[in-house]
């Protein structure tokens, strides 16, 4: 990675799209060394390093645009938890990055990943009337007035085939549950988390902008999710513009419901369960105990705590825009983390993220351990648990 030039517009720009603490970096070099591409082997490992794009970043330097340097972070804050000057790497890279996508040039494999969330609303192409088709034999309600939850189904679990059964399942625990809730369906936007973290700026606020003009429009008070990046960017970005609600993750709520005795699952799986913590559910978001507790009753013991685990889970390699990303085989953090479960005896891998249930699934095949270990979000293991 050779910089060309060094710009003082271009650090003024990345300073004004929100890298404002990037000059707070002392260059320690203790982001590099916690950060998951040191675990891989491969080019993109040998190519990127954080505290380095920093110095960039600090220089106005330009020059760090390839998809190997830049856009190979996939925002899991691994480092910037540990970071001993509190720089905010995260909104660093996405402040680079909009450089780059701004002047039109995201790198290519996001390119048809953007053009179908500006013409469809949704990054995975899908047309905004079959948003609703994952809804297929069940029962969902539509939201109203008369619904205390407003259920935001992922993009993910909207269109791909895997990922559906998440939000049936979510669906089924809240319809035993008897929770007042239901969706909107075609006229919802991505919640454009993904969208901003790959740097395209101005997408998200039109995305987000729509989401916040739709929700005040049906009267929306609580929003339940059914992905952590739904959850965080709602809880941390959407207030700025004026979109303020209380949101929840499904998974702390079933915990609450388990609690009320709204809730409870007779059948156990009985199989030794392992948790993946997805990085926007733990370290960005601080919820680590109500997946457990879930886990805990839907397998009728213990959950199975793998070696980097909680604040130190490692990455599935799906945020800030990697589940669109091209990953040769043996570079995958996801296969560490499949050798991890494996590595404790587990049967089943269990997490709450649909990006991380699409990334672990990969590597679980790619691995060829498919086998010996299922991946399932919790969801499905506590619908498939209930009387
Ligand atoms: S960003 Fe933080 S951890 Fe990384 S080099 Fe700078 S000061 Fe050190
Ligand atoms: S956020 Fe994660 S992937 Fe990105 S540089 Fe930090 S540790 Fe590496």
């Amino acid at each position: 990675m050779e910089p060309k030039n060094v710009s003082l517009e271009m650090r003024d720009y990345i300073a004004e799209m929100g890298a404002e603490t990037i000059n707070w970096c002392m260059q320690c070099g203790l982001c590099t060394n916690l950060c998951p591409w040191r675990l891989v082997p491969g080019e993109t490992s040998e190519h990127f390093n954080i505290r380095h794009m920093q110095r960039l970043g600090q220089m106005g330097m330009e020059g760090f645009e390839d998809e190997k340097s830049l856009f190979a972070c996939s925002t899991c804050g691994m480092c910037q938890s540990n970071c001993p000057r509190g720089v905010k790497i995260i909104d660093n890279v996405r402040a680079m990055r909009s450089s780059i996508v701004g002047a039109g040039m995201p790198p290519a494999n996001l390119r048809p990943v953007l053009g179908g969330a500006h013409a469809n609303g949704n990054p995975w192409s899908g047309p905004r009337e079959k948003r609703v088709d994952w809804q297929q034999g069940l029962d969902v309600p539509s939201f109203g007035p008369d619904k205390e939850y407003f259920l935001f189904v992922c993009c993910h679990s909207c269109y791909d085939p895997r990922s559906t059964k998440i939000a049936r399942s979510i669906v089924r625990l809240l319809n035993h549950a008897g929770v007042s809730y239901g969706v909107i369906g075609a006229e919802e936007s991505c919640c454009a988390e993904s969208v901003r973290k790959v740097g395209d700026e101005e997408l998200f606020q039109k995305l987000a902008q729509s989401n916040i003009d739709l929700f005040k429009a049906k009267g929306v008070a609580k929003i339940i999710t059914t992905s952590p990046h739904c959850l965080w960017t709602f809880q941390n970005e959407y207030p700025e513009m004026g979109g303020e609600w209380e949101v929840v993750h499904y998974a702390q709520l079933l915990a609450q419901l388990i609690e009320d005795g709204r809730l409870s699952f007779p059948a156990g799986t009985e199989q030794n369960v392992a948790f993946h913590d997805p990085c926007y559910l733990g370290r960005h978001s601080g919820i680590y105990d109500a997946p457990r507790e879930l886990l805990e009753k839907a397998c009728g013991g213990a959950v199975n705590e793998l070696e980097r685990t909680r604040e130190r889970s490692l990455c599935c390699a799906g945020g800030g825009g990697r589940i669109w990303a091209e990953i040769p085989m043996g570079e995958r953090f996801a296969e560490l983390r499949i050798v991890d479960a494996c590595n404790r005896g587990a049967q089943v891998l269990a997490t709450s993220c649909p990006y991380c249930v699409n990334m672990l699934t990969d590597a679980c095949k790619s691995l060829d351990r498919q086998e010996v270990l299922d991946i399932k979000d919790i969801a499905e293991l506590l619908a498939a648990a209930l009387p």
